[in-house]
């Protein structure tokens, strides 16, 4: 099938289910429809819900990715979040169970979020960069990056976010094309669409540089998510003073 019947065709499908959530709609739509050519982007409001996100990355095969997946990893926590939090990819835990941030580092990732009082399941909605888990954990193409992103875009509609953490280098460039290294740029407000941002070390990188010694890794990761507490109980208009 040519690239513009795909896009028209996949046109067709979004305006014609404008209001629906069913999953009859998702059981009937015709997953061929997705555009397979990466030129091609998947139009804004394409999608109502994040299971209709979920079933279609299941399916999709923009990237080669997809041949291998076992699970499309679409994202876990609140989705009306007031804070998102981007990673890279699945990695083998997450490809098995179909969830982001699993194993040590989502250990991780939630005690530290519970350092500020924040709960993975209440105050954050977690997501990666793309959704298919790349052969070996290696890092993610540009091409499947951007073969990727209209889904993120989609979450990141979605939820609305007003505090998006982006944990690592490659979380940063897929979303906001800044090609900075991560030591450079973590724990700086940094401005993408008209929302604030925030790189982060992964948490990954944190489980092997474990000293907490002051300007070490977990050390500036634990100013890092004061700043961003502090700056929640702004938006929300509380007092500034972070309780631990
Ligand atoms: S990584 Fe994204 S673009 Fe690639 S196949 Fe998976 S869902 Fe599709």
């Amino acid at each position: 099938m040519s690239s513009e019947k795909q896009l028209s065709l996949f046109d067709d499908w979004s305006n014609n289910n404008d209001s629906s959530e069913s999953s009859s709609s998702e059981s009937d739509f015709d997953f061929s429809l997705i555009p397979t050519d990466t030129k091609i982007p998947i139009p804004s409001r394409t999608y109502q819900t994040m299971k209709q996100i979920a079933v279609h990355c299941n399916q999709c095969h923009r990237c080669e990715l997809g041949e291998n997946r076992t699970n499309a990893v679409i994202g876990r926590g609140n989705p009306q979040a007031e804070i998102m939090i981007i990673g890279e990819a699945p990695g083998q835990n997450e490809d098995e169970q179909g969830l982001p941030f699993v194993g040590k580092s989502g250990q991780l990732l939630d005690k530290i979020l519970e350092s500020v009082g924040l709960s993975s399941d209440r105050h954050v909605y977690i997501s990666n960069a793309i959704r298919c888990r790349p052969p070996e954990n290696r890092t993610p193409s540009t091409k499947e990056i951007e073969a990727c992103k209209p889904y993120l875009l989609e979450q990141i509609r979605l939820v609305d976010p007003k505090i998006i953490l982006l944990t690592g280098a490659t979380a940063v460039k897929a979303l906001t094309g800044d090609k900075r290294g991560i030591t450079k740029i973590r724990g700086q407000w940094l401005e993408w669409e008209r929302r604030l941002c925030m790189p982060i070390f992964h948490p990954a990188y944190l489980l092997r540089n474990p000293s907490r010694e002051p300007g070490k890794p977990k050390w500036l990761m634990w100013q890092d998510i004061q700043a961003v507490k502090q700056k929640l109980d702004e938006f929300e208009g509380k007092n500034n003073s972070i309780d631990f």
